[in-house]
């Protein structure tokens, strides 16, 4: 009668709780079942309990899963990426090591735009070729649900083109992909001094195709006061809600509170960055209920020291989720595990902490919280074994990819 029974597992890290993002205290209870098992049938949890339990109801038929005394956790959820895109940027890397600033690479036409050229010149085949070796690297880091972003086309049909990529992938199966249209990532090479041409494009063009084609769950815009101040950015906002898609902004990376109240002047669903983000912008996120998405790792690589203030988040009851934002300028990392030991080392989140903010609270920001980000009966059997004896080896082990198997809905996807 079931599937599969996942057995002698160090912790069983369920995160099992109430039916809402977790606040405050909330974080640091993982609901951890002391040498745990898990019974699974057609790809969903059937229940969760102490070994001796769930090998009273397992049958002949039932495959199993030895942990081997290790944890298992549910896949982290990463809820902020930009996973497709054509070649590198290890140039610029090496630019930076020898005392190049982000910001004087970008003004020589550096950073996203020369993403942008390469994307646009790429074919959907090669494209979806390099995303499904970064996929692998989600895989391997213990990761089984990615919030994908386009933003590397800036047309119509660049645009469109990776969201076909990203709709392929998750199609695809084992890793799984929730899609958001960032067509206002930049303005483009074409556009230069023309921002209000551009963001008509993407309101009364690139707007209704994406939503025709069902290509995007949600819009996300790059609100910065010299990329897409808030006046910009709020008309494009304000037409993607209008055509059903939900909201995520980039906000406040480099200059505090206009992204964070735009965030919350629009009710939106996350608000991400907040590097530079005072009391102001914290407050009215509180107040409209918007989850922070923090992202320790392009910090990390831009080889900053401004990481943002999790513990006054924390303590304010904000629900925190913490994501790799993988992309090839600031963050070239598809890595929860190295995110969850930046969050430990430069913002002071407990491993437990961490821990909630990449799973659970990171699902529900994605909408999907009543199926993945924890184990528990009835969700999909989405989860990693963790080569550790204890949770709190995730962050403490850093830089090296954990993963000793990951499940998707009860399949087995790492190793393939
Ligand atoms: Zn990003």
């Amino acid at each position: 009668m079931f599937d599969l029974a996942v057995v002698n597992c160090s912790q069983l890290v369920t995160l099992a709780g109430s039916q809402r993002p977790r606040t405050g205290l909330e974080m640091r209870d993982l609901a951890i079942v002391p040498d745990g098992a898990m019974l699974i049938r057609e790809g969903r949890i059937q229940a969760v309990a102490p070994r001796a339990e769930i090998e009273r109801q397992i049958t002949p038929a039932t495959r199993i899963a030895d942990a081997g005394g290790r944890i298992v956790l549910p896949g982290f959820v990463d809820a902020h990426t930009h996973p497709v895109f054509a070649g590198t940027r290890a140039d610029e890397f090496e630019q930076r090591a020898e005392g190049a600033t982000y910001a004087e690479i970008a003004a020589r036409g550096g950073g996203i735009r020369s993403t942008v050229r390469r994307t646009r010149q790429a074919t959907e085949a090669a494209l979806l070729e390099s995303a499904r070796r970064y996929r692998q690297w989600f895989l391997r880091g213990g990761t089984t649900t990615i919030e994908a972003k386009s933003g590397y086309g800036l047309s119509l049909e660049a645009e469109s083109k990776i969201l076909r990529v990203i709709r392929q992938l998750a199609a695809e199966g084992s890793l799984r992909y929730v899609p958001t249209f960032l067509g206002a990532h930049e303005v483009p090479d074409e556009y230069r001094g023309r921002i209000d041409a551009y963001c008509d494009l993407v309101i009364h063009e690139m707007l209704p195709a994406v939503a025709a084609g069902k290509l995007a769950e949600y819009c996300d815009v790059f609100c910065e006061p010299n990329v897409f101040p808030p006046d910009k950015a709020r008309p494009i906002l304000r037409a993607a809600e209008a055509l059903g898609l939900g909201l995520r902004l980039h906000a406040d990376q480099f200059t505090a509170d206009a992204g964070a109240l735009l965030a919350a002047e629009l009710g939106a669903v996350t608000a991400d960055h907040l590097e530079a983000t005072g009391p102001a912008g914290l407050a009215a996120l509180k107040a409209a209920g918007v989850q922070p998405v923090l992202l320790p790792g392009s910090v990390y690589n831009l080889g900053s020291s401004r990481y943002p203030a999790a513990r006054p988040m924390i303590e304010l009851g904000l629900a925190v989720v913490l994501a790799t934002d993988f992309n090839p300028g600031s963050s070239p990392s598809a890595s929860m595990p190295m995110v969850l030991s930046l969050a430990s080392t430069h913002m002071k989140m407990t491993p437990a902490e961490g821990i909630a903010a990449a799973t659970i609270n990171a699902a529900w920001s994605l909408g999907r919280g009543h199926e993945i980000g924890s184990l528990e009966p009835g969700k999909f059997a989405d989860f990693a074994i963790h080569d550790c004896g204890d949770y709190r080896e995730l962050p403490y082990f850093f830089g090296r990819d954990p993963a000793w198997a990951v499940y998707v809905a009860g399949q087995c996807v790492y190793p393939a």
